[in-house]
């Protein structure tokens, strides 16, 4: 039976990317040698990671400002080293806490400097996005999380700031066109939307680098990896294959204005049964819904099909719509390579438990 993968991360891949990305572990480009086996300085790695470059910033419109890495240790990572390059204690940076990925990217940062949470959705167990806070003009950089996994929210729009955006977008990156030219540092763990577990994107204004005031570890440092071009040392070259590929894939399929209205598509057909399906009740505000992860739970008084429905998903194919712990229910992630088809078939699921 075909799966249909709506597995919150490490998610689904396209399916052509899968299939090339199994033939170049046997055999790389005709070369005779594994991916996984050929030095990460070959000429044919190289020239690898800058497609890789050259694709992420063809996509995103990057201008020569911008440096593109890819490294390691996931968006976790990232938490405590933006904090550790860009915070002192004579420097203030700013949070809004949109859940529990915000909420751990301010627990790393704290030691650092001064830290203001501008904002929280705590109140409502993060089912909305806080609007209309105020923002110091004194800032280091503001921290934004672009899309919450968790409970299914989405910044739609970034504040209006001359103060750097640092933006954790793990969970939405290439799912939509961006105005790059607002952010000063973006990072991604791989492995919601792009590619597998291993490599984490990091764009990063160069400008920033000059902001840099603490001794660190060489690996901690920023300046490292955009002078070493991401091979300082040995990069995770297999993650960054696969996400070449999906960059690939996504370019081949019009880019990112094409990927956002096939993801506004599917979103509608789900968010949609959602609202008409009495059994069915969405979580996050409505005008906050993300259009990557759709959380949803069964109706007051409907609570006890919840096991039932699991099962009739599972039935169908339907993988991975258990909601997280800390929300319950379900939650359906839609990344830019879930079909329309696997949307249509969970829509389909849910149609059938309200017609029993
Ligand atoms: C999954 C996720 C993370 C954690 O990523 P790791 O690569 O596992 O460290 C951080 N932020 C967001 C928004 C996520 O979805």
């Amino acid at each position: 039976m075909k799966k249909h993968n709506f597995y919150a991360g490490p998610a689904i891949l396209p399916a052509s990317v899968m299939a090339e990305a199994a033939q170049s572990v046997v055999d790389f480009e005709g070369i005779g040698l594994s991916i996984l086996e050929i030095s990460h300085r070959s000429k044919e790695c190289t020239a690898m990671l800058e497609e890789a470059e050259a694709l992420v910033r063809e996509l995103l419109g990057l201008t020569d400002g911008y440096a593109v890495l890819f490294l390691t240790g996931g968006a976790s990572t990232q938490f405590f080293t933006v904090a550790h390059n860009l915070l002192n204690k004579d420097l203030k940076a700013a949070y809004v806490d949109t859940g529990s990925w915000s909420s751990k990217a301010i627990k790393e940062a704290k030691e650092y400097g001064q830290l203001e949470v501008l904002a929280s959705s705590k109140d409502k167990n993060f089912s909305y996005v806080p609007k209309g806070y105020d923002i110091p003009e004194d800032l280091a950089y503001l921290h934004l999380t672009s899309n919450n996994t968790i409970f299914g929210t989405q910044l739609k729009e970034f504040p209006a700031t001359e103060v750097p955006l640092v933006c954790d977008m793990s969970s939405d990156i290439f799912s939509r066109p961006l105005d790059i030219s607002r952010f000063g540092i973006i990072y991604a763990g791989a492995q919601k939307n792009l590619g597998p577990a291993g490599v984490t994107l990091v764009i990063l204004k160069k400008d920033l680098l000059s902001k840099i005031q603490r001794t660190m570890p060489t690996m901690l440092n920023y300046s490292t990896h955009v002078e070493k071009k991401s091979t300082f040392n040995t990069p995770p070259v297999f993650p960054i294959y696969v996400s070449m590929l999906t960059l690939r894939w996504l370019k081949a399929n019009g880019g990112l204005a094409a990927m956002a209205a096939r993801n506004e598509e599917k979103a509608q057909l789900l968010y949609d049964e959602i609202d008409s399906n009495p059994l069915f009740e969405g979580v996050a505000a409505k005008e906050d819904r993300s259009l990557m992860n759709v959380t949803f739970v069964m109706s007051a008084g409907n609570e006890g099909l919840t096991d039932k429905f699991l099962a009739d998903c599972a039935a169908a194919g339907c993988i991975g719509v258990k909601g997280h712990r800390s929300v319950g229910g379900f939650r359906a992630s839609i990344y830019n390579a879930m079909p329309k088809e696997g949307v249509q078939t969970l829509v389909d699921v849910m149609k059938a438990l309200g017609n029993k």
